[in-house]
């Protein structure tokens, strides 16, 4: 990856956690679940209000590292608006990029997502980052119990 691609994907990271999108409680929302990473102590409540299959609003309450808020900020705001196929297809998406097993990963394809796919270099920080999208799964699969990634 080059330098300045990898500055401007930090930069990317540094402003979602600074200013996390969506950080709020969805009042009377239809989904919401808990997720929690214990390796890192990272803890986030995602919110879904549905209309239809369509994610009409998304966002969450917690605190963690800077890799899982700036992960489940860009989430938030990604997933409003898609089918849950389409998230599905996402969640897959960005689980093949964080744990690299392809090396010819297509990063054009993620969009925005595509500033976390540093982490695959550090195991220890790939559940911070997937941490959102394991919750996000439940959450469209209506499983009201809460996430652990262990
Ligand atoms: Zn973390």
């Amino acid at each position: 990856m080059f330098d300045d691609l990898r500055d401007l994907y930090q930069e990317v990271i540094f402003d979602h956690n600074r200013n996390p999108r969506n950080f709020r409680i969805i009042e009377n929302a239809d989904r919401k679940v808990e997720g929690f990473n214990p390796l890192c102590g990272d803890r986030l409540t995602l919110y879904l209000q549905m209309e239809g299959d369509v994610i009409a609003d998304a966002s969450f309450q917690g605190s963690g590292c800077a890799i899982s808020t700036a992960s489940v900020s860009l989430m938030t705001e990604i997933v409003k608006g898609k089918t849950e196929n389409e998230a599905e297809e996402l969640f897959k998406k960005f689980h093949e990029m964080t744990t690299g097993k392809d090396e010819n990963f297509n990063l054009e394809a993620i969009g925005k997502l595509a500033v976390l796919a540093g982490v695959r270099e550090y195991p220890a920080r790939v559940k911070c980052a997937t941490l959102a999208w394991h919750t996000l799964d439940a959450a469209l699969k209506n499983e009201q119990q809460a996430i652990s990634t262990e």
